[in-house]
């Protein structure tokens, strides 16, 4: 759906831009729902790349890196990505959130006794502190800890931060549970052959539709507006965008601008070298259509640049 900018010369470069904007979106659509093929060969090579036996899998957690994962069978990552989520809407398999999953703590003890191990254990003492200052309720409910955090705020190396979290888990002062660095994926059922690898395919195809509806009318939001760049960027919030000055839209509205200002200069300077009847003033301009010369005419009328007197134009000196 290129619409070319009538700039001639600009026209080129614009069609590339406003096509990798909207292809971008058609292109996202597409790698948000894989078809049912792909995500069939995505458990294949799932099941194949940790070794499950046919009719065994059930339960068995392993260490998930989806990129090398990805990349060792020449997978696009992204649909691999919504594959794995389709997969577990399905219950085939359980992703852990290891790498949105900060390390949680919480004290086991109440703060009257808290306060003995702070002047019992000194050591503990500036990193109990520390938590008590950045955290409230932090002995009734597990609360989401940055160890790089106290490592700054204490002036010491992260390790020793982590350390001394592990130590005070071992006195049973707090459990502290770290954050696994390696992503984790479950099987939650025995592998199947993929030929029989129910999936949802109606609730992906709803779902799919209605994505699709929303792309289609994000598409044509923007091919209705001045400028493509600023509806895009309006769509997503920001309503302070300007004008790119570089789309198609751009360069046909500032063609535009330019061309009813040559006329209005081709106007004064017609009726300046003498007062014209309608018909010879049209005549004498050589830019644009016959109506867009008029309706600026009937313009410079209306603002009384233009004066009418017994069916002749003349140019209001005042101006
Ligand atoms: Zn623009």
């Amino acid at each position: 759906a290129g619409r070319a900018g009538r700039d001639g010369k600009k026209a080129y470069p614009v069609i590339l831009y406003q096509k990798t904007d909207e292809q971008k979106l058609v292109d996202n659509l597409q790698a948000s729902f894989p078809d049912i093929p792909f995500i069939q060969q995505t458990y294949h090579y799932l099941c194949n790349h940790f070794q499950i036996p046919y009719g065994a899998g059930e339960g068995v957690t392993v260490d998930f890196d989806v990129v090398a994962f990805a990349k060792k069978y020449q997978l696009p990552l992204v649909p691999v990505m919504n594959a794995l989520k389709f997969l577990e809407r399905d219950t085939w398999l359980v992703l852990s959130e290891a790498l949105t999953m900060p390390s949680r703590f919480k004290f086991e003890i109440d703060s009257a006794e808290l306060y003995k191990v702070q002047v019992q254990y000194v050591k503990y003492d500036k990193l109990i502190k520390a938590i008590l200052r950045s955290y409230g309720g932090v002995f009734e409910n597990y609360i989401l800890i940055n160890e790089y955090e106290f490592a700054r705020k204490l002036g010491l190396p992260y390790d020793r931060v982590v350390e001394l979290l592990k130590s005070l888990e071992s006195l049973e002062i707090a459990s502290y549970l770290p954050s696994t660095d390696a992503p984790q994926l479950t099987f939650l059922q025995n592998r199947v052959d993929y030929k029989h690898l129910h999936i949802d395919h109606i609730f992906i195809r709803d779902r799919h539709q209605v994505k699709e509806e929303e792309v289609n009318g994000m598409i044509g939001y923007i091919e209705r507006s001045n400028c493509r760049s600023q509806s895009l960027l309006l769509y997503f919030g920001e309503k302070n965008a300007g004008f790119c000055e570089v789309c198609d839209l751009c360069l046909i509205r500032n063609h535009q601008k330019k061309q009813r200002a040559d006329i209005k200069a081709e106007i004064k300077s017609s009726l300046l070298a003498g007062a014209k009847n309608i018909h010879d003033l049209v005549a004498s301009l050589t830019i644009g259509t016959e109506k867009k010369r008029i309706e600026i005419i009937r313009d410079l009328l209306d603002a009384e640049k233009i004066l009418l007197e017994d069916n002749l134009y003349s140019w209001n000196t005042l101006f």
